[in-house]
């Protein structure tokens, strides 16, 4: 017999908290048509029940999978909520894809609904016959007689969620039932399928939400920028209903203007995104002339923060940047970079130097490091290696696949290469599939970028590996000019002097109009080894 109550870990739990504690907390959502729709806790939780109760009605089950593909709005949320809600799978796609990525990922699971905004509805169209499971089309908003004649029988979401009932009770499900389903975006690979349980969204919403998380607190207004296409936008949106924060949902327009303005509008306090993101903030601030005084924190994950990144919110606006590391397998949240109190006396540089890396784990998850044979290598913040995972939010088998995704000690190997110290701080030194090996040394891309776009007169850059007779890899560098700049190869090179060794300097600077951007917006590496891979070798040195 339990001593203590068992309750399963719902999200229904977290939709029924925020309905009865929070219902008046607001929700303010940009909509694919323009403008902004405000709506609250209560409003939003109330249409996830008639959402439920209405799939039902149709003939969905438990474990259906139920596929959007959609920006961050309310009518998304409440499709996070009602689809898992009831038992089904919540199955979001990134409409970034190919369209074939795409047919291949909605076949793969077997969707049967799919929800679209507005913006996709050529792309739906065009991808239609291809999706052989899909039995119902509903776009995400009311009646549209446009849309209508492009679709046969397509159903609108307002007049779906009308024949639900706003009373519907939400089934008490086993704990370990999947709740949502996300496919990796395929940066290195082929798309896999990362299915997520209410077991695991509930501790990666208490875990990820520590003090020393992302400690968002009931009184804040946070602006998950970071798709809900992409890891469930990193998980803010249960957080968010779990707290009782003002969630404002931006929408499509995630230019720097855009957000600029509605961090203003709104009075955004904490705002959550991708590196290319807050590069197109800094310049949508010094376009609009706003000071984003209601910001005080930005979280930066997904990609290497640059560090220049870090003193120019910090000195220009006051605003606290920080590092996050994760990835599709991991829910995502892997580490959060808080300060420990012995820190405190530290100067700002040693501060900062800290502050640079990915941060540490929270309860809930470990990490380690093994060498190339699985062996076990040192946490002295300097011995390098592979960095594996392990935790209440981790992938264990991959969607639709038969056998384990783990080490046979039950470890998740990330693909990264990286540092650990004693206190669990967590440095990526790169991806082992972009890491240049040269002459038997390992020289991080991330590093030699981070030099770079520190330069005024770059824009972004990338150093990839390019085959060398001699040295079998050398770094070459492929950089964006920021706009008007006139900056040369030797300028560039020249900024490397005292920061890396001089065997880790690029051989070479390619200047490029624009660098090719991947799903998630990360420099896609594998595009550039393709084209740039063999620069070095007609004229070896
Ligand atoms: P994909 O693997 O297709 O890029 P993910 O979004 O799952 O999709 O990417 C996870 C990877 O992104 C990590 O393995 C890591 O290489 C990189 N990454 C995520 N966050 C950071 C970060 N803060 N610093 C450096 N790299 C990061």
């Amino acid at each position: 017999m339990n001593s203590m109550m068992h309750m399963p870990l719902l999200i229904s739990a977290i939709a029924t908290h925020a309905q009865r504690y929070h219902a008046d907390g607001e929700v303010v959502s940009v909509k694919t048509t323009g403008g902004v729709e405000r709506s609250t806790w209560g409003e939003v939780m109330g249409h996830a029940r008639q959402l439920a109760s209405a799939l039902e009605g149709r003939g969905m089950v438990q474990g259906d999978r139920c596929a959007t593909l959609a920006w961050n709005n309310r009518r998304h949320l409440e499709i996070y909520f009602g689809v898992s809600g009831a038992g089904q799978v919540c199955h979001t796609i990134n409409p970034r894809l190919s369209p074939q990525q795409m047919g291949f990922i909605i076949n793969d699971a077997k969707d049967r609904v799919l929800f679209f905004d507005r913006t996709f509805l050529p792309l739906v169209v065009a991808l239609r016959d291809q999706l052989s499971t899909v039995k119902a089309f509903v776009l995400l908003g009311p009646q549209d007689d446009e849309a209508a004649s492009q679709i046969n029988g397509l159903l609108f979401y307002d007049d779906l969620i009308a024949e639900g009932d706003a009373e519907y009770q939400w089934p008490e499900l086993d704990e370990t039932t999947p709740s949502s389903l996300c496919y990796t975006s395929g940066t290195t690979g082929n798309p896999k399928g990362v299915l997520y349980t209410h077991r695991s969204t509930v501790l990666h919403t208490l875990g990820g939400n520590q003090p020393d998380g992302l400690g968002i607190g009931a009184s804040e207004t946070v602006m998950p920028v970071v798709p809900m296409f992409h890891v469930n936008a990193w998980g803010v949106p249960y957080i968010a209903a779990m707290t009782g924060c003002k969630l404002v949902l931006p929408g499509p327009n995630l230019d720097g203007e855009s957000l600029a303005r509605l961090i203003d509008a709104e009075q955004v306090s904490l705002a959550l995104g991708v590196p290319t993101i807050w590069m197109g903030l800094l310049n949508g601030l010094e376009a609009t002339g706003s000071k984003a005084e209601s910001l005080k924190r930005t979280v930066v994950g997904g990609a290497a923060l640059p560090p220049s990144m870090l003193s120019a919110f910090r000195d220009r606006y006051g605003v606290e940047l920080i590092h996050a590391w994760g990835m599709t397998e991991t829910s995502p949240l892997g580490t959060v970079n808080q300060l420990l109190a012995k820190h405190r006396p530290l100067d700002d540089s040693a501060r900062e130097e800290i502050r640079f890396g990915q941060g540490r784990p929270p309860y809930g998850v470990e990490l380690r490091l093994v060498d190339s044979q699985g062996h076990l290598l040192p946490c002295n913040g300097e011995t390098q290696g592979e960095l594996q995972i392990r935790g209440h939010w981790i992938v264990a088998q991959y969607f639709g696949q038969d056998e384990s995704a783990l080490t046979v000690d039950g470890w998740f190997d990330t693909g990264d290469i990286a540092t650990l110290d004693a206190n669990g701080y967590l440095i990526i030194r790169d991806r082992s599939k972009d890491i240049i090996k040269s002459g038997g040394e390992w020289i991080s891309t991330v590093e030699l970028e981070n030099i770079a776009i520190a330069h005024p007169g770059v824009a972004n850059a990338a150093a990839i590996a390019a085959r060398h007779e001699k040295w079998t890899e050398r770094p070459v560098l492929i950089v964006q000019r920021a706009i008007r700049s006139q900056v040369t190869e030797e300028d560039i090179l020249e900024s490397y002097a005292g920061k890396v060794p001089g065997w880790q300097v690029p051989d070479k600077v390619i200047f490029v109009g624009t660098l090719p951007l991947g799903s998630t917006g990360k420099v896609l590496k594998t595009k550039l080894r393709d084209e740039f891979g063999d620069v070095l070798l007609a004229d070896p040195s």
